[in-house]
């Protein structure tokens, strides 16, 4: 069985942390507030409702 890690992301727009599963130990991550057409990413939703793009680098 994989577990599967997660780390903490602020939110672009409000500061707000948010758990983001990471598919490896020492992945970046990287914030995005807007989608983008390349790499690995996530779509995040925080606690005040805000979207965003969170891309392992
Ligand atoms: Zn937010």
């Amino acid at each position: 069985m994989q577990i599967q890690e997660t780390r903490e992301v602020a939110c672009p727009k409000c500061g707000e942390n948010s758990s983001v599963p990471v598919p490896e130990q020492d992945v970046e991550l990287k914030v995005s507030p807007y989608v983008a057409a390349f790499g690995e990413h996530t779509e995040i939703e925080c606690s005040n409702e805000h979207s965003f793009w969170v891309y392992y680098c």
